[in-house]
């Protein structure tokens, strides 16, 4: 059975309660019945029964942050994340868009899941951010002016740094535990190269043996939860390829872990990948899931810092990945982990979302920073790039002095015993 028949059956499980409405960030802006998960179910509805996508029935639907915290709200269990998948592939095949959004959407989807055309971009960006070309060109309002969503891109760019390369393999330290491969993704891997590092230093102090295969290209999660559906697919069959030997596939990126697990669903249909891709989906693990399943084995040393802990939306609500990363935190000595207001209202990241809807992005990311600030915490940790850029760049807007890492950071700085400053002193 294809997708589209699935559909109508999809939409019925919905009672239309209303449950899943304070939980949605767009009902929460706006208190639109069709900005809210219902609303947007009924606009599917009337799709299924022919009315043709018009355009501001587009417009509800590219509003949604596909955050999912309407399927974690949901008493009835609607998946909704199948419905909006289905939806964005409908309106990819048949809604016309303008040729300025074309050519914003096709840029974005021509670089960011090209690991070699992030790291071409690196040194010209480096280059603008340290010749202080980046005050001017922010002062001046231009990329404003030419598009939101490019100036929205400007904006977003983390500090970029060295970016040391990972070798193939990492050994365990110790006797080895365990074999795991591991993804290093395209934003993680050219924009946070520290977090890979980390993690794969966590893993071999824990004990595993990191495997990094060289021919592992992009994870496709900015083509799944765009509704580029055959783009997802090629990525998803390479990324199987890539991982077929590994026992474990270790992420530490949510939205590409979350796209992982979807493997099975995006290739059911093709029966010369469907089994392989349930493999790799059931052998997926994000890296607090794993270390926790693994158990902790080296020391953990005191780590006097204050941390705010974000729920990446494609953690907790796809993943269902909550109390792990909490509970690695805990363990460590000294370390205060501070939980924040409204959890499961999305920072406005959301993979594309905050460069094609940059406007309520930045409303959501400012709203998600007053609420990190409010904890008190001096550190923000947070397990998916796109979280990491979109609330560093929001609490820099409120001028909010709290550093942003990766669970994998932190660890790494205890479990080494570098001290709060190594994070805390440390760029996002
Ligand atoms: S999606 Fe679920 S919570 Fe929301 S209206 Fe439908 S049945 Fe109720
Ligand atoms: S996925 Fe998020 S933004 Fe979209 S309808 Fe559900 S709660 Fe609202």
């Amino acid at each position: 059975m294809g997708a589209q028949d699935d559909l109508p059956n999809l939409l019925n499980d919905c009672v239309h309660c209303g449950f899943c409405l304070p939980t949605c960030p767009t009902y929460v802006l706006w208190g639109e019945e069709m900005d809210s998960p219902r609303g947007r179910i009924h606009l599917m509805q009337q799709h299924v029964e022919g009315a043709p996508l018009s355009g501001p029935m587009v417009e509800h639907f590219d509003r949604c942050l596909g955050c999912m915290a309407c399927v974690t709200a949901c008493p009835s269990g609607v998946q909704y994340d199948r419905l909006i998948e289905i939806t964005r592939a409908d309106v990819e095949r048949e809604h016309p868009r303008s040729l300025k959004e074309r050519a914003i959407r096709e840029m974005v989807f021509q670089l960011f899941p090209y690991r070699r055309r992030l790291r071409a971009l690196r040194g010209p960006l480096r280059a603008y951010q340290k010749s202080g070309l980046e005050r001017l060109v922010r002062r001046s309002g231009i990329l404003e002016r030419i598009s939101p969503s490019l100036a929205a891109m400007e904006r977003l760019a983390p500090p970029l740094g060295r970016a040391p390369r990972l070798p193939g393999r990492v050994a365990a330290r110790g006797e080895r535990r365990a074999t795991v491969g591991m993804l290093t993704g395209c934003v993680q891997g050219e924009f946070f190269p520290g977090v890979n590092a980390a993690t794969a230093r966590v893993l071999a102090l824990e004990g595993c043996d990191v495997v990094i295969p060289r021919n592992q290209g992009c994870c496709g999660a900015l083509s799944l939860h765009s509704g580029r559906e055959d783009e997802a697919r090629a990525f998803a069959r390479r990324t199987v390829e890539a991982f077929e030997s590994a026992d474990v596939i270790v992420v530490n990126s949510a939205g590409c872990g979350s796209a992982m697990k979807e493997y099975r669903t995006l290739l059911a249909d093709d029966p010369a990948w469907a089994a392989r891709a349930e493999a790799l989906s059931a052998k997926t693990r994000d890296l607090a899931e794993y270390l926790v399943e693994l158990g902790p084995r080296a020391k953990r040393r005191p780590l006097p810092v204050t941390v705010a802990y974000h729920d990446a939306c494609h953690l907790a609500h796809a993943q269902g990945v909550r109390s792990q990363p909490r509970a690695l935190l805990a363990a460590i000595p000294e370390l205060t982990v501070r939980e924040i207001a409204e959890p499961d209202v999305c920072c406005g990241s959301a993979g594309t979302y905050n460069l094609f809807q940059p406007e309520a992005a930045a409303d959501l990311g400012d709203r998600k920073a007053g609420n990190v600030d409010a904890t008190g915490a001096e550190l923000l940790v947070a397990a998916n790039p796109g979280c990491s850029m979109q609330i560093a760049t929001a609490l820099r807007g409120r001028g909010a002095g709290i550093a942003v890492a990766h669970t994998a950071q932190v660890l790494d700085a205890s479990l080494r015993g570098l001290g709060r400053d190594a994070l805390i002193s440390r760029g996002s």
